[in-house]
């Protein structure tokens, strides 16, 4: 979702006449987009400001966006006075408001007119508060959001993201997200198609709808999915961008409780929806999911993985893991390690539990020690690792999809990209190939990716 926000801010400046670089020594303008999942956000955030003074001096503008501006605010500006402007989770589209503004500051000077029209106009006051001679502004986004991402902006000219649902209403008792990123919103299918359709007329051969539970999916307005069947409006919104003809299609994150099996069903019944389901269970006991909040049972999200693994389609499962949430004993964590054991994940991101300020967990204290969350968490990567190489095998001699997205990292003989199943896939290539969606058989199965070479 960040660096969708980031290539959203970009379109936006560079339609302003900002030119967009990504060298911190050439830019009047830093922008640092922040996270806030786990701790020491903010620390790592301070010490980067710290550095950019340091290097570049008082010259360059900074501002904060992403969750710590939301959550942190004008406190940014004690801790940090030499930012220069917050920009809250739902003012992106007012960046070029702030830069302005904090222009006007040091120079008296509006850089362009829209920002002088604006200033003009008594509605975008209210956004506004400069107790520090700062800019902040962490208010609603705009009715008329633009969510369309320029090309030269995207990250990838061949995969693109697409928000589908914003915000989180689930409050999980260990998560920050629900309060840096507002209540859920789901943005209208047709505005979605519409511009699955652009992303596909400009190159783009794979979408990723993304949201924080895209299986929560609930438009005010049924326009764009009307023809499209399914229980749930997600699965009717799969079967609407299926419709569009782009070849791949996928999603990110769902919500365990409510991944119906009508999600599967879409996968199966649509050539281009992926064969890939992150589907985070973050514990693998009953006793925990409920201090969790998460809202599912072990035995409710085994039903739901068997689903899924008893598909013709052999859809890869990952998911993320929580180690030493407050109460977490040996037993629970023994229930998680059997449960990575009978899920066989295809990877799995481990965390160690992060006690956030202002979350019901936060007020259950950090009893796991730091110790203990540290010989869980490697004792489970172990165990995922073995689970991952065995069920990695399954690959061996098969062929796979692989959108070819770059030239390998490693090897400037190999091409790097995405299977249908989001595995990274190496061959042996050249740059040309680079875009193209090419049939690969895997010659050897590595810890974390498959190589394979082009049949
Ligand atoms: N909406 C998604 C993911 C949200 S954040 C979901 O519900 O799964 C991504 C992951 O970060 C979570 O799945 C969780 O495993 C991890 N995470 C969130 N808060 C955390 C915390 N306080 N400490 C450690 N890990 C955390
Ligand atoms: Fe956080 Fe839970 Fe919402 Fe995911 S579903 S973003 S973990 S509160």
């Amino acid at each position: 979702m960040n660096v969708s926000d980031s290539e959203r801010v970009a379109t936006d400046l560079a339609s302003q006449g900002y030119q967009i670089t990504s060298d911190a020594a050439s830019a009047d303008i830093v922008l640092i987009n922040t996270c806030s999942v786990r701790e020491k956000a903010e620390q790592k955030l301070f010490t980067q400001v710290g550095r950019i003074r340091q290097r570049f001096g008082d010259e360059p503008v900074i501002g904060v966006m992403g969750c710590v501006a939301q959550l942190e605010g004008d406190t940014l500006f004690k801790s940090a006075p030499s930012i220069d402007f917050v920009i809250g989770t739902k003012a992106v589209g007012r960046v070029d408001e702030a830069i302005s503004n904090v222009i006007k500051q040091r120079t008296g000077i509006l850089p362009n007119a829209r920002d002088a029209a604006r200033h003009a106009d008594p509605m975008f006051e209210s956004h506004r508060s400069s107790k520090f001679a700062k800019y902040i502004d962490v208010g609603e986004r705009e009715i008329d959001y633009d969510w369309s991402v320029a090309e030269e902006q995207r990250s990838s000219k061949f995969v693109a993201f697409v928000p589908i649902i914003e915000g989180c209403n689930k409050f999980c008792t260990y998560c920050i997200v629900p309060f840096s990123r507002g209540r859920e919103r789901s943005l209208p299918a047709a505005e979605i198609v519409r511009q699955v359709l652009t992303l596909m007329r400009e190159g783009v051969r794979e979408v990723h709808l993304i949201g924080q539970n895209v299986n929560s999916y609930r438009p005010t307005t049924e326009a764009g999915l009307e023809g499209f069947k399914g229980s749930t409006p997600f699965s009717r919104l799969l079967r609407a961008v299926a419709a569009t003809g782009i070849e791949r299609i996928k999603f990110t994150t769902s919500f365990p409780r409510d991944f119906k099996p009508d999600i599967v069903e879409a996968i199966e019944e649509n050539d281009n929806l992926c064969n890939w389901v992150h589907l985070p269970v973050q514990s693998g006991s009953d006793r925990v999911l409920k201090a969790m909040r998460r809202l599912h049972t072990i035995d409710s999200y085994k039903k739901r993985i068997d689903r899924i693994k008893s598909s013709s389609k052999d859809i890869a499962l990952t998911t993320d893991i929580i180690v030493g949430f407050p109460g977490e004993t040996e037993a629970d964590f023994r229930k998680t390690v059997e449960l990575v054991e009978y899920s066989g994940y295809d990877s799995a991101y481990i965390f160690k539990y992060s006690p956030r300020p202002g979350t019901p967990a936060f007020e259950m204290g950090d009893t796991v020690s730091e110790e203990e969350k540290t010989s869980r968490f490697i004792e489970l990567e172990r165990v995922q690792r073995d689970v991952q190489r065995r069920r990695l095998q399954r690959y061996l001699g098969r062929t796979v999809s692989v959108l070819a997205e770059r030239e390998s990292s490693k090897s400037t003989d190999d091409i790097s990209g995405h299977s249908t199943c989001h595995k990274v896939v190496n061959f042996r290539g050249s740059r040309d190939m680079i875009g193209s969606i090419r049939n690969v058989r895997i010659t050897e199965v590595k810890s974390n990716s498959l190589y394979g070479e082009v049949c």
